[in-house]
């Protein structure tokens, strides 16, 4: 039997690659990737290949700079759209500081600790998101918010371009390994979903990235853009990234338990105690952008409260139908600007604080909530979440428990992050305030 990385090579040869990404995600979610010539294969694979840290958002200082790429080698994958003659081909890579150890600003590391930590419970983390996204067209080589298409909810819409991009789209997932359980239209003009089954959530955080990045690249050569803006137009509805979580301990699924109410055990109550005790922490990773927060009102399905429910869509947290394997919760405040690795550990570090204090959660909402009024909501104790980057990046620094999981640098580059934005974007003079006051005064 040859070794693991041998084996790799004969198969990135078998495969006619020309060349190799080495793929990474920095602090704000975005791909990276260093592109190598096939002949730097074996270099890669075995020590990893060097490259300068100080140039990514919230990695490194200059004085620190030089960190190492290492493929992981179960993430192999041939890019679709760069099929043929010169094949390429991806790895997603953990990053490493040339001392040796993993960098503790490598988002993928940060939830690896988190996975591992919640492995000392024998639990794994399992995540299923559904990504939401506009095809919008192009003008001069820049995005528009112009709608390529005007079908609805569901909508059969005649074949369009939109619906082509759509199958494209899972086209080139499908053969990039993923297994794609549905797609439909969304409730907007233009607005898309495309659901791929669950994993585990680390496996998934990858799988966001390339999600991403296909669709972008995929529409692109059709001439539309796939945006992942949270709220790209006032008025419709924005796009979220909906995570549905469970755990899984000895290939069982931890959630579901046929002898008690609802039939969900106490590990699924537990854990959506935590994930409501720390929500408004959670927040500030799985909606990091100034725009993020004008998705979260009332009125469009996205959630502005801290509450749980069996079947509400208004709730933070939904308690999807399925059982047995696919008892989950539903985590309904991500969208798809998220880091998914940061928002991924967020959550996990809530649930499983959740589990190991035994923290009930309040009874379940199921009414709608965006009808209630603030007095009935605050008889029912029911919180409200950040209403802005500002707000919720204070949340977290309140948060002992996912500034730990998260780690003091992770935390530190977030909140300079935050600062600087919500500073530009409070100085800013907005088109709205010009139609609000130029005429008036
Ligand atoms: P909705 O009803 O909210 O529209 P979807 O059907 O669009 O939900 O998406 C459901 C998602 O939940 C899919 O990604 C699916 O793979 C995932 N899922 C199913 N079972 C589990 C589970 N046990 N743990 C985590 N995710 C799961
Ligand atoms: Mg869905
Ligand atoms: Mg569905
Ligand atoms: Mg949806
Ligand atoms: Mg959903």
């Amino acid at each position: 039997s040859r070794d693991p990385t041998s084996a790799m090579l004969d198969h990135i040869e078998q495969d006619n690659v020309r060349f190799l990404r080495l793929q990474f995600t920095d602090l704000l979610g975005m791909p990276k990737n260093v592109a190598i010539p096939v002949e730097q294969a074996e270099k890669a694979l075995t020590s990893g290949i060097g490259f300068d840290g100080s140039s990514i958002q919230g990695f490194v200082r200059i004085e620190e700079s030089d960190m190492v790429l290492k493929p992981d080698l179960s993430t192999y994958s041939l890019l679709p759209w760069r099929s043929g003659e010169y094949a390429e081909a991806r790895f997603v890579c953990d990053v490493y500081k040339a001392s040796g150890t993993p960098f503790e600003g490598d988002p993928r590391y940060v939830l690896r600790r988190a996975m591992e930590d919640a492995a000392k419970d024998g639990y794994v983390f399992n995540t299923g998101p559904e990504l939401e996204f506009f095809l919008f067209r192009m003008h001069e080589g820049r995005p528009t918010t112009q709608f390529q298409d005007v079908g609805g909810y569901f909508d059969l819409a005649p074949t369009d371009l939109a619906e082509d991009v759509r199958r494209e789209i899972i086209l080139a997932l499908t053969e990039m390994g993923f297994e794609i359980e549905a797609s439909h239209h969304e409730v907007a003009e233009s607005q898309h979903e495309i659901d791929f089954k669950y994993s585990d959530a680390l496996h998934t955080a990858d799988n966001v990235i390339t999600f991403k990045f296909a669709a972008k690249t995929i529409a692109l050569m059709r001439g539309l853009h796939a945006s992942f803006m949270a709220k790209p137009i006032y008025g419709i509805c924005g796009s979220g990234m909906h995570t549905n979580c469970s755990l899984a301990k000895n290939d069982k699924n931890a959630f579901y338990d046929p002898d008690a109410p609802r039939q969900l055990s106490r590990t699924c109550m537990h854990f959506i105690g935590g994930l409501l005790r720390h929500a408004k922490a959670i927040t500030r990773v799985a909606n990091p952008t100034i725009n993020s927060y004008k998705r979260l009102v009332p009125g469009y399905e996205a959630p502005c409260y801290v509450s749980w429910s069996a079947g509400n869509r208004s709730a933070l947290v939904r308690v999807p139908s399925p059982r047995g394997n696919s008892t989950r919760v539903e985590f309904r405040s991500p969208d798809p600007t998220c880091n998914p690795y940061l928002a991924f550990t967020a959550m996990l570090a809530a649930g499983m604080e959740g589990i190991r204090e035994k923290i009930e959660p309040p009874a379940g909402v199921d009414k709608n909530i965006y009808h209630m009024t603030p007095a009935e909501r605050e008889c029912a104790g029911i919180e409200t979440l950040p209403g802005d980057l500002y707000e919720a990046n204070r949340a977290l620094l309140a948060d002992d428990l996912i500034c730990r999981a998260l780690g003091p640098h992770v935390v530190e580059a977030l909140t300079s992050v935050a600062e600087a934005e919500w500073e530009a974007y409070r100085t800013t003079v907005h088109p709205w305030e010009l139609d609000r006051y130029l005429a008036t005064y």
